[in-house]
């Protein structure tokens, strides 16, 4: 199906991607239909930034601890930072930990279903807010994470890859792009992000897998080369997130306080390490003591 400009619309690729997911999806946890609310919440919050295999056994470890957002309301907030293991980006445990406050607090320990209210909890986006409501309670969002970009941008626009950073455009897209009824639409979120990571991926796409290939606008220009801004992947190595992640190490490994000549093993560059130390202080994912000592926050 084509609109009146020739390019394909988004209600052709609907039933070829569920079909798909339906034989393709990979089976996780998350996705189980008694997982609940607080697992698809949990995972949210783990998957932003880390990919699917590091997720699992953080995953499967934190709801064993905590089943359900009470039992993480009541911890210190270092506990969730020292189970966040090395996910990376540990903001995102005290934003869960915080989070899990406020839906005791504000709604008597169940993840909320309102739209609205998810979007008030800490730490939780428009992004995380629409899946939540979305995968967790079959309501009708736009999802839109990188997966979901790039396979609207090369289907539906016909450019190799999206914008670098998310615009409104993208956001209006996605939304145009949903079923209407509710089932389907919360099934097109999940199926359209698993296409984006399965098969349209960001450097080799497999068009000659992709249930939507003689329907995508990309392929149908004859897959023309990304022509953007040049794309930097993240370094690591040497960076002072690397600084912070092993000064973080250190802390998780230890039951209690932490000398501060202890944390200075673990990183060469002094100006470095202490700039981490500041960074992990201000950030309060670490709480300096007396007597030159750190530990994880209380
Ligand atoms: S045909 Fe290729 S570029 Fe188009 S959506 Fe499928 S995998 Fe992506």
């Amino acid at each position: 199906m084509l609109d009146q400009s020739g390019s394909p619309t988004a209600e052709a690729l609907h039933a070829p991607v569920l079909r798909w997911y339906d034989a393709n999806a990979r089976v996780l946890p998350w996705r189980e239909p008694d997982a609940g609310a607080w697992a698809v919440m949990v995972s949210e919050f783990m998957l932003q930034q880390t990919p699917v295999s590091r997720v699992l056994p953080a995953y499967e470890a934190w709801l064993e601890r905590w089943p359900k957002p009470v039992d993480l309301a009541v911890e210190p907030p270092g506990e969730a930072v020292r189970a966040w293991d090395r996910l990376g980006y540990p903001r995102r445990a005290l934003r869960l930990h915080a989070a899990a406050q406020a839906i005791v607090e504000r709604h008597g320990g169940d993840v909320p279903d309102d739209h609205a209210a998810l979007l008030a909890l800490p730490g939780v986006g428009t992004y995380t807010a629409a899946a939540i409501a979305s995968f967790a309670f079959g309501q009708r969002h736009a999802v839109v994470d990188t997966n979901v970009r790039r396979v609207l941008a090369r289907a539906l626009t016909g450019v190799a890859q999206p914008t670098i950073s998310p615009t409104a455009a993208d956001q209006r897209l996605a939304v145009s792009a949903l079923p209407a009824d509710e089932p389907t639409a919360a099934r097109w979120a999940v199926a359209s992000m698993e296409l984006g990571a399965l098969v349209c991926t960001a450097r080799t796409p497999r068009c000659g897998d992709c249930p939507i290939r003689s329907r995508c606008a990309w392929v149908l220009a004859g897959s023309p080369p990304y022509d953007g801004p040049p794309r930097r992947g993240q370094t690591y190595e040497g960076t002072d997130r690397q600084a912070r992640g092993r000064l973080l190490a250190v802390l998780r490994a230890a039951s209690g306080a932490v000398p501060k000549k202890t944390l200075d093993a673990s990183w060469p560059d002094a100006t470095q390490r202490d700039r981490a130390l500041d960074g992990l202080v201000a950030d309060g994912l670490v709480e300096p003591l007396g007597r030159n000592r750190y530990r994880l926050p209380s």
